[in-house]
């Protein structure tokens, strides 16, 4: 590996990838100092969907900085913000025409939260085994995809319980029975840990991210939609890595028969400038008085959100989501061709280009493997990025924008992986 400049000021905290000093991203490229090139199939962890630098983006950034930088929504209403929410309200489903703007996926989960107990004067919040919802000290609370994100960080916020996830792969069951045994033990939580009356909300992400890039059963989504609505309990859906058209529909959960309550959005939302947003009713969203919930920053940013209209017209213009959906399946085949060469390979799944490769042995995770092929790839300048607590599976996120050439280009790299280390 290359380190080509000092690091002396850095924080230890940040767990690179890549040791080398990038400077420059294009498309789905990103170049070091050195020139060398790199394919990023980890889109900065699933942000910049519309590849790096997108042309359409960057001039909306420059043409707004030079227009205004900041504008306090507390203050005044800034008119990025009123033409954004009309656009974002075109995409987002049902009555989810309301927003909060705020900066990161865990702001922004954190005012779920608050939005909910604020609407139903109850504490408590369901989250799921294996979820990541950020590391603020209540997303931390709710977060349970691995030990390092809690770790030394007691007490935590109170008022979370955590159901089992349906992770049919792990368990060697069917998706059915995962299922039903999850609604059950739901349902049992209920009864047993905390009752209706003091739940506020269920939060879960449409496709576990952190916890291993496993999609949701639609049936479970239903089973969550149908309990929350005999409770009066709200259902949150955490879609910031999953949404924007990751999953090759614009929110992963629309491929179920569910509208949530709150949807949580950040990541992909502004191709790289931080931003996210809460989505609501009207009705829902009013249940906050005015300046319950802020901040100096929560009100988007008028160049984030310049950006963030941008990254909009470039996903549908590009027709990106449809984009992910041929180029996931692609994707999901060729990976199948090679689970079938290369026995190492456990599980192939995934949504449109939020695919999983789980490398077992024995029946057992192969988090030894995962680390090697993932290194030889880096060697070969290709960054992939490892997920779920065994670090035994290989995310595939790449841009949104990859042609087929990108992915064979991926594929052979990551063939040549599974040659050496098998
Ligand atoms: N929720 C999900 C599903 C995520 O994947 C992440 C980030 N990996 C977050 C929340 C937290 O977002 P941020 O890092 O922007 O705070």
């Amino acid at each position: 590996m290359i380190t080509t400049m000092n690091d002396n000021h850095l924080s230890s905290t940040w767990a690179r990838l890549c040791n080398e000093t990038i400077v420059r991203g294009s498309g789905p490229y990103v170049y070091g100092e050195t020139g060398s090139r790199y394919l990023d199939f980890t889109s900065g962890i699933g942000v910049t969907n519309t590849g790096h630098c997108h042309p359409v983006v960057v001039k909306a950034i420059q043409e707004q900085a030079e227009r205004m930088l900041f504008g306090q929504l507390n203050c005044m209403i800034t008119e990025q913000a009123l033409r954004y929410s009309e656009e974002l309200s075109e995409v987002t489903p049902g009555k989810l025409d309301t927003f909060f703007f705020s900066n990161s996926g865990s702001e922004a989960v954190e005012g779920a939260v608050k939005l909910a107990r604020m609407a139903t004067h109850r504490p408590n919040i369901i989250a799921f085994q294996g979820g990541f919802h950020g590391r603020t000290a209540m997303t931390m609370a709710l977060t349970s995809s691995k030990i390092i994100y809690r770790a030394g960080y007691q007490p935590l916020p109170a008022g979370v319980f955590f159901a089992p996830f349906p992770n049919a792969y792990q368990w060697g069951w069917d998706e059915e029975r995962s299922v039903s045994f999850c609604l059950d033990e739901f349902d049992r939580m209920l009864k047993t840990q905390t009752a209706p009356s003091e739940t506020a909300a269920v939060l879960i992400e449409p496709v576990l991210g952190e916890g291993g890039y496993v999609p949701t059963p639609l049936a479970f989504l239903e089973g969550l939609r149908q309990r929350c609505d005999d409770h009066g309990i709200l259902l949150i859906t955490d879609e910031v890595q999953s949404g924007f058209g990751r999953t090759g529909s614009f929110w992963a959960h629309s491929r179920a028969e569910v509208t949530p309550d709150i949807l949580v959005m950040a990541k992909g939302i502004a191709s790289g400038m931080p931003m996210s947003a809460i989505a609501a009713s009207r009705d829902l969203m009013n249940f906050w008085p005015k300046g319950a919930h802020g901040g100096t920053y929560g009100g988007g940013n008028p160049v984030v959100l310049a950006a963030a209209r941008a990254t909009l017209t470039a996903i549908q213009e590009e027709k990106l989501v449809e984009n992910a959906r041929v180029m996931g399946d692609y994707l999901l085949s060729k990976l199948r061709g090679l689970q079938h060469e290369f026995p190492i390979i456990g599980d192939v799944r995934g949504w449109g280009l939020m695919v999983a490769t789980e490398f077992t042995h024995a029946g057992r995770p192969a988090a030894d493997v995962t680390k090697r092929i993932q290194q030889y790839c880096l060697d070969h300048k290709l960054l992939l990025l490892t997920s779920s607590a065994d670090g035994n599976v290989i995310r595939w996120i790449p841009p949104l924008i990859v042609t087929h050439d990108h992915l064979d280009e991926a594929l052979a790299i990551f063939a040549d992986a599974l040659g050496e280390v098998s």
